[in-house]
């Protein structure tokens, strides 16, 4: 497979996962969640489809895409050498069949309308799709999701609706050096996740043997792994820094 356009050579994808995973295997120790089995997703925004393959043909078999105009280029490309691909950006209603071609996961269902047009295009696919709910746990108006304590109302709405499975949540944490600051926000997430598993048990959620909490990015995937993460999303530390 020829990678012309990529700007990093394709061992270094492979040394920087290395890295990335010991990052995460040390943090899970020092979580007491040693074996835990943190997920990492590669998040390739503004990398080309070549750049995005290298990484994956490297050994990343999770993806996250944040805007619909490259997963239409990347998708297939990405679907052939056996990745997983979730979306991780802002979906707009009218971008959502191109989730639904190439997405395996949708992470930022952030409104019932939204919910609502992927299962009408996954029942026109004839195909089920997973969904997790965003939330802004930071409160910033600049981010995107529902408020925390909206999180298990969407979730149950959206549960309903033919063709999708919510599998958890998903957040976009502070962008600060703030410590405490960054972690209280992950530790809303993982407060919507326990009072999802106290419902499940009374019956009034659907019953899942684990959550999933996707939070933390390069900067800060210690403190996410910390307050439970399950999947980290990690870009820059991967990927390089974008010029683009
Ligand atoms: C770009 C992006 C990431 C990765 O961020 P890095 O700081 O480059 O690791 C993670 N999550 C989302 C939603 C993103 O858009």
């Amino acid at each position: 497979m020829a990678h012309v356009a990529s700007s990093t050579p394709d061992w270094d994808y492979a040394a920087r996962l290395t890295e990335a995973r010991a990052r995460i295997h040390t943090a899970e120790w020092s979580a007491g969640r040693a074996g835990s089995g943190v997920r990492l997703l590669v998040a390739t925004k503004a990398w080309d489809a070549d750049a995005a393959v290298a990484a994956v043909s490297a050994g990343a078999s999770l993806v996250g895409e944040s805007r619909m105009q490259e997963l239409a280029v990347k998708g297939a490309p990405l679907k052939a050498a056996g990745a997983k691909v979730h979306v991780i950006g802002q979906l707009q209603r009218n971008k959502a069949a191109t989730a639904v071609e190439f997405a395996d996961c949708v992470q930022t269902v952030d409104s019932l309308a939204l919910a609502e047009r992927l299962s009408r295009l996954c029942e026109d696919a004839e195909r089920s799709l997973d969904v997790m709910i965003q939330v802004n746990v930071s409160g910033e108006d600049s981010k995107a999701g529902v408020a925390p304590h909206e999180a298990l109302a969407l979730a149950s709405a959206t549960q309903r609706l033919p063709l999708l499975t919510v599998t958890g949540f998903m957040t976009i944490g502070l962008n600060s050096p703030d410590e405490a600051a960054v972690r209280a926000g992950y530790a809303q997430l993982a407060a919507v996740r326990d009072e999802a598993l106290i419902r499940a048990e009374r019956g009034d959620m659907p019953l899942r043997d684990a959550w999933e909490l996707s939070m933390g990015m390069s900067n800060d995937l210690e403190w996410a792994i910390a307050e439970g993460a399950t999947i980290v999303r990690v870009g820059t530390a991967i990927m390089g820094h974008r010029s683009r």
